[in-house]
C-alpha cells in the first residue's frame, strides 16, 4: 500500500467488521467510529483504536459528517471506507473527504452523484446503448407528460424516487384513476424521505427477476465484472435470499448481461466496487435498473464463487493500485447462496425484535460463512437496520448448496430475540424454490398462501 496508511471505517455491523478484516489482511491500522449505543460492538472490539461519534440516533453518530471528519483528523486516519447504507452514497461526504485530504474508498464524488440521480443515471445508459427500462426521458415536469408517457409505455406502471434507495420510494399503479394521485403522493413521499420531490415513471414489469452484476473498475480503465447475482426472492422491495448463478439466465443471456454491465461502468470511467442491477422480464429481457455504487450487502456470494476478497481489491484500487489479473483469468464457478438473518418476527408482520442475545450457535463445516457481529450476551438496539447475520453456504452445485444451507440453518440458534430463521427454512423448502422457479412476488405469495 503506497497512499493509504490508516482506515477509518464509518459504519457499524457486521460490514464494519468485514473492513476490519480486510484491513488485517493487508494489514493496514483501522479506526472504528461508533454510537453510544454500540459501545460494546465487535467491530469496536477488533478495530485497532476506536472513538465515540456521538449518541444512538444515526443522524447524530453515524451520519454526522464533521464528527467523521473529526475522527479521522485526532485518529490520523487518511482513508475512510463508508460500507453501505449510512454515507455510502453521499456524494457531499466523498466531496468532503477529499477536500480534506482524506481518500474516500469509493468512487470519486461526481460518479456518485451521476448514478444516485435515477434519471441521470438512465440518461446516461442510454447514450451507450444499455437497454434501459421503457419510461420517462427525465424528471417529470407535471402530470399531463406522466399521462402522455403512460398512454405510450401502457399500464402497468411504477413511480420512483428519483433520489431514492433501500426498496422505498416506489408507488405501482395499475389503473388510469389512480394514477394523479398515486402521482402526487409519490412527490411527496419522495420530498419526505429523500428531500428530493422529483420522481419519474417506468413500465411495470411482471413478474420480474432482479439480477445485478458484481464489478470492480481501477483508475486504469480496467473493468471486471465478477458474476451475476439473483436478488428475486425479496419482501418489501429488500432482499432477503441472494443466489449466483441465477436459475433462469442461459449462457447467452448471462454473457449479454455481463457485456452490458460492463459497458455500463465503462461509460462512467468506474473505478471501485460497484453494482449494475437489471430487471429481467419472462422473456429474459433486461433492462438496466441502477448503479449501486458501493459495496453490498450481498457482495459475498461472489467472493465465494470467485475466490476474490472484493473489500480488500477495492481498498487496493482506492490505493490507486491496478487489478493484476484479466477478466479470463478469473474462474467463477460453482453455487453460493446468501440469506439475511435478521432480528424480526415473521409472525407478527416482521415487527423488529431488539433484544438481548442469551444463548447463540454459529454454524460450520465446510462450505460455510458467516458475517456478523453478534455475540452471547450482545443486545440488539433498536435504533439500527434489523440484520444480524449474513449465512453464505458455496457448494458444487444449486441442489448442494441448498441442502447445505437448511444445514446450517438448522445449526444456527440465535436465543432471547425472534429471528427469520425458520422463515428462510420454509421459504428454500418450497417447491419453487427448489425448482428456481420464482421471481420478485414469491414471498409475497408465499406469505399469503399461509395465511
Ligand atoms: P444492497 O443493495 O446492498 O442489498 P440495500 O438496498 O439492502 O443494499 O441497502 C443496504 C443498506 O443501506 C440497508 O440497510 C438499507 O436500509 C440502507 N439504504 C440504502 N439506501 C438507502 C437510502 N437511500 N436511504 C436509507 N437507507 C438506505
Ligand atoms: P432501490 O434503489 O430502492 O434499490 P431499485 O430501482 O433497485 O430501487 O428497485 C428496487 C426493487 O423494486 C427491484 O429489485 C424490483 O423488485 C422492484 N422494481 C423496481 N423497478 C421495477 C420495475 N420497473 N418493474 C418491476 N419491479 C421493479
Ligand atoms: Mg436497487
Amino acid at each position: 500500500m503506497d497512499k493509504i496508511k490508516k482506515v477509518l471505517i464509518a459504519n457499524r455491523g457486521e460490514i464494519a467488521l468485514r473492513i476490519i478484516r480486510s484491513c488485517k489482511d493487508l494489514h493496514i491500522p483501522t479506526v472504528a467510529v461508533f454510537s453510544t449505543a454500540d459501545e460494546k460492538s465487535s467491530h469496536v472490539a477488533f478495530a485497532d483504536e476506536s472513538i465515540c461519534i456521538g449518541p444512538p440516533s444515526p443522524k447524530e453518530s453515524y451520519l454526522k459528517i464533521p464528527s467523521i471528519i473529526t475522527a479521522a483528523e485526532i485518529s490520523g486516519a487518511n482513508a475512510i471506507h463508508p460500507g453501505y447504507g449510512f454515507l455510502a452514497e453521499n456524494e457531499e461526504f466523498a466531496r468532503i473527504c477529499k477536500e480534506s485530504n482524506i481518500i474516500f474508498i469509493g468512487p470519486s464524488a461526481d460518479i456518485i452523484a451521476l448514478m444516485g440521480n435515477k434519471t441521470e443515471a438512465r440518461k446516461t445508459m442510454k447514450k451507450v446503448g444499455v437497454p434501459v427500462v421503457p419510461g420517462s426521458a427525465g424528471d417529470l415536469t407535471s402530470f399531463e407528460e406522466l399521462s402522455s408517457i403512460v398512454k405510450k409505455i401502457k399500464y402497468p406502471v411504477i413511480i420512483k424516487a428519483t433520489s431514492g434507495g433501500g426498496g422505498k420510494g416506489m408507488r405501482i399503479v395499475k389503473k388510469e384513476e389512480y394514477l394523479k394521485n398515486s402521482f402526487e403522493m409519490a412527490q411527496a413521499e419522495a420530498k419526505n424521505a429523500f428531500n428530493d420531490p422529483s420522481v419519474y415513471v417506468e413500465k411495470y414489469i411482471e413478474n420480474p427477476h432482479h439480477i445485478e452484476v458484481q464489478m470492480l473498475g481501477d483508475h486504469y480503465g480496467n473493468v471486471l465484472h465478477f458474476g451475476e447475482r439473483d436478488c428475486s426472492i425479496q419482501r418489501k422491495h429488500q432482499k432477503i435470499i441472494e443466489e449466483s448463478p441465477s436459475p433462469i439466465l442461459d449462457d447467452e443471456k448471462r454473457k449479454a448481461l455481463f457485456d452490458a454491465a460492463i459497458k455500463a461502468c465503462r461509460a462512467v470511467n468506474y473505478n471501485s466496487a460497484g453494482t449494475i442491477e437489471f430487471i429481467v422480464d419472462n422473456d429474459l429481457n433486461f433492462y438496466f435498473m441502477e448503479m449501486n455504487t458501493r459495496i453490498q450487502v450481498e457482495h459475498t456470494v461472489s467472493e465465494m464463487r470467485s475466490g476474490i476478497d472484493l473489500v480488500l481489491r477495492q481498498i487496493r484500487i482506492s490505493d490507486e493500485e491496478r487489478l493484476n489479473f484479466r477478466q479470463k483469468d478469473l474462474k467463477i464457478k460453482g453455487h453460493a447462496i446468501e440469506v439475511r438473518i435478521n432480528a424480526e418476527d415473521p409472525d407478527n408482520n416482521f415487527a423488529p425484535s431488539p433484544g438481548k442475545i442469551t444463548n447463540l450457535n454459529i454454524p460450520g463445516g465446510f462450505g460455510i460463512r458467516v458475517d456478523s457481529f453478534i455475540y452471547p450476551d450482545y443486545i440488539i438496539s433498536p435504533y439500527y437496520d434489523s440484520m444480524v447475520a449474513k449465512l453464505i453456504v458455496y457448494a458444487e452445485t444449486r441442489f448442494m448448496a441448498i441442502n447445505r444451507l437448511n444445514r446450517a440453518l438448522d445449526e444456527f440458534y440465535v436465543d432471547g430475540i425472534t429471528t427469520n430463521i425458520k422463515f428462510l427454512k420454509e421459504i428454500i423448502n418450497t417447491d419453487a424454490f427448489r425448482k428456481g422457479e420464482y421471481n420478485t412476488h414469491f414471498v409475497e405469495e408465499f406469505l399469503s398462501s399461509k395465511k
